[in-house]
């Protein structure tokens, strides 16, 4: 389902909000390219560093390989035009959407007033018949929803945050959901697709041998909005909500 949704305008300040250090660049990696050349500010909170990110079976602590992804999330965000990463460092694989997670995502949704915040769809829990989501991906994606709304907008929600640091309620304007089991709304990201490339060969544990990775993602164009071969375009879905 795909409504007129055409005419939204970029937004100036945007809290993306992820589980995982490659979530962003895999997810939305064009439309935030799009969006940072355009001049909007982003802002990249990170639930978790990855620290369960690998088939290593040499690696038996986690904790070096989330440093190391930490890093890849800088250089990934400088390459995308991400003004500031910020790590929860929460465990990975093992989010669930409670409170705790609820109020940490409210709280930056009023310390940094995004008139969009970007996170997934917390309803896609697999796709076609061979494709598992990972549980973190849907349990931040709901605790975003829940942060959104009610608890950023209305002040007797953790009342802590207005009490003690001075948090006044916020109202989010367009939340947009990646990986949406109905979207509505479609980027046509050809232009930064390339950006968003060389973004993800940033996380160089995740996507393997650069060159084959860059193969592999020239081949995700978008059989209807491609007419020649020679010229393949590039499409990002989401579901969009106005929400004021
Ligand atoms: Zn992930």
């Amino acid at each position: 389902m795909l409504e007129n949704l055409t005419a939204i305008p970029v937004p100036e300040r945007v809290l993306i909000v992820y589980a995982h250090p490659d979530d962003a660049e895999f997810f939305a990696g064009g439309t935030l390219a799009k969006w940072a050349q355009a001049g909007a500010h982003l802002t990249l909170l990170l639930v978790t560093s990855g620290d369960k990110g690998s088939g290593d079976l040499t690696l038996l602590d986690g904790q070096q390989l989330a440093r190391q992804r930490e890093a890849e999330s800088h250089s990934a965000a400088r390459r995308l035009g991400i003004q500031e990463v910020i790590f929860l460092r929460g465990r990975d694989g093992e989010q669930y959407p409670n409170l705790a997670l609820r109020r940490h995502i409210a709280r930056f949704i009023r310390l940094k007033q995004p008139d969009a915040v970007m996170s997934s769809d917390p309803l896609l829990r697999y796709r076609d018949s061979s494709r598992a989501n990972h549980p973190d991906h849907y349990a931040v994606a709901e605790a975003v929803l829940n942060a959104v709304f009610p608890a950023a907008r209305d002040h007797l929600n953790f009342p802590e945050l207005f009490r003690d640091e001075g948090l006044a309620p916020y109202k989010v304007a367009w939340l947009y959901l990646a990986l949406a089991l109905e979207p509505n709304y479609r980027v046509d990201v050809t232009d930064t697709w390339q950006d968003k490339v060389e973004a993800l060969q940033c996380h160089a544990s995740q996507v393997g041998e650069p060159a084959a990775f860059a193969e592999r993602m020239r081949d995700r164009f978008d059989p209807i909005y491609t007419l020649d071969a020679e010229h393949p375009r590039y499409v990002e879905h989401f579901r969009v909500l106005k929400l004021a």
